[in-house]
């Protein structure tokens, strides 16, 4: 079996027998992998920084006997370590580590997924905007990297561009008055219609620029909730830590 050499992220890790771990790798060549790192739990282990969660590197893999992966070599590029120094920052970063072990699927890669997910746990220990802004952003363009784009444009029941006032998350878009209806809708003011526009548009570069007032966050909040719940229809299980912060 020849070898496979790809960038990831290790998203998860469990210890295995006395020495050993295996690992989940969301990897830039084959999405979502599981990997067994075989010493990687002893002190002198060339694989002990590269093998811990959160960190990025290049990974060498090969097949054994099953049908899982083996590490053969790890480099690490970054480490991540920093986000460990905020308790806030360290739970928001194991969410995004949640939500994309979640989403990215086994054997197919979701590049721009992973490089959203690096741009976002660098914003996080950066510590220039607010956490929680983060992690909305992360979310609305994660659910657009996976399929699930909100239509903002105009009434996604009617077409109506005015009077545009709630979300509906089980349509996923914007809707008017006359097609509001009480089931999975939430209020939208026209600063959150517009912050969800640029999210959508901006490329991950651009993505973590802006600050935005207290009450667009809360809209933001309450808009991926119920997105989110209504599409994937999954409990993460970061959040109800997150909840008690
Ligand atoms: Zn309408």
């Amino acid at each position: 079996m020849a070898e496979l050499k790809t960038k990831g992220i290790i998203v998860r890790e469990m210890p295995v027998s006395e020495y050993d771990k295996r690992v989940v790798i969301i990897t830039k060549d084959k999405g979502k992998i599981t990997a067994f790192a075989r010493g990687a739990r002893k002190p002198n282990s060339a694989f002990l920084a590269g093998t811990q969660i959160f960190s990025y590197g290049e990974y060498v893999l090969y097949k054994g006997k099953s049908s899982s992966y083996n590490i053969k070599q790890v480099q690490l590029i970054e480490p991540f370590h920093n986000i460990r120094n905020d308790i806030d920052v360290l739970a928001y970063g194991l969410y995004v580590l949640e939500f994309s072990e979640y989403v990215i699927q086994e054997n197919i890669p979701n590049n721009r997924l992973m490089k959203l997910m690096l741009k976002t746990l660098q914003v996080l220990v950066a510590d220039i905007i607010n956490h929680e802004l983060i992690v909305e952003i992360f979310e609305i363009k994660a659910m657009s990297y996976i399929g699930y784009t909100p239509y903002m444009k105009d009434c996604i029941n009617c077409g109506n561009s005015n009077n545009l006032h709630y979300f509906d998350a089980r349509m996923g878009g914007v809707v008017c008055d006359n097609c509001f209806n009480n089931k999975c809708v939430v209020n939208i003011s026209s600063s959150t219609i517009y912050t969800l526009k640029y999210i959508l548009a901006s490329p991950i570069e651009k993505l973590y620029s802006f600050q935005v007032e207290d009450n667009i966050k809360q809209e933001l909040k309450n808009i991926t909730a119920k997105f989110i719940d209504y599409h994937l229809n999954y409990k993460f299980r970061s959040l109800d830590f997150l909840i008690h912060l």
